[in-house]
């Protein structure tokens, strides 16, 4: 068995993003060699997120309005974790909710997704330096 790992940096200027990482990650799987398995793709940070939808920006500012609504940024003081100083007790939330991975099958050499996916970088405390696992392990 074959195993390959590398990781994605991200800089984001503000404290929210969608960023499309699927032209990454396959330029990732062809450094790999790797023609049938599986592909391992996570935030390395707990208030970043990697998931799987359509590249469509309507529905990236729905999620945007809807991540909004559920854990408000402000107030700050509404969330204990932010007694720690921190400010970001919405943004541990919203990477609960769009989850830390995931995983795409490799088949002949290609991310073997369904109709319309693409990886995405969600950045959620953004305005430093974020890494993206990713590895990949078949033959
Ligand atoms: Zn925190």
């Amino acid at each position: 068995m074959l195993s390959y790992r590398k990781e994605l940096w991200f800089d984001v200027p503000g404290r929210r993003a969608f960023i499309n990482i699927t032209p990454q990650v396959e330029q990732v799987l062809a450094e790999s060699r790797i023609r049938e398995g599986l592909a391992l793709v996570n935030a390395m940070h707990i208030t970043a997120s990697v998931f799987i939808n359509d590249d469509e920006s309507g529905l990236h500012s729905d999620y945007e309005a809807w991540l909004e609504k559920l854990a408000p940024h402000e107030p700050l003081s509404h969330y204990n974790h932010n007694r720690t100083g921190e400010d970001n007790g919405d943004a541990h939330l919203k990477r609960q909710v769009m989850g830390r991975e995931v995983v795409v099958a490799v088949t002949q050499g290609k991310l073997d997704f369904g109709p319309w996916e693409q990886i995405f970088y969600g950045e959620f405390d953004g305005g430093r330096r974020k890494r993206v696992l990713i590895k990949i392990i078949g033959e």
